[in-house]
């Protein structure tokens, strides 16, 4: 018997926002992207093995900040 088991791990742009960044100081768009890590079966993601995890990425310096889920839900909305 063969089975194709595995995690994959997905990265979702939710929205972009602009704000002052943390890092380089310049007013910038900050994407806010979403990371979720799923149990794969023959390559079918079928639940997360871990809670998503929030950033925001700054388009002036490249800089990515870790945000909580409160946080990224309130940027997006
Ligand atoms: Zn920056």
């Amino acid at each position: 018997m063969f089975f194709l088991v595995g995690i994959r791990t997905k990265e979702r742009l939710l929205s972009t926002v602009t704000l002052v960044c943390e890092i380089c100081g310049a007013t910038a768009p900050q994407a806010v992207v979403q990371t979720s890590t799923k149990f794969t079966a023959f390559l079918i993601p079928l639940f997360p093995v871990r809670s998503s995890r929030y950033r925001l990425e700054c388009g002036n310096c490249g800089a990515a900040r870790a945000v909580d889920a409160g946080s990224a839900a309130r940027l997006v909305a």
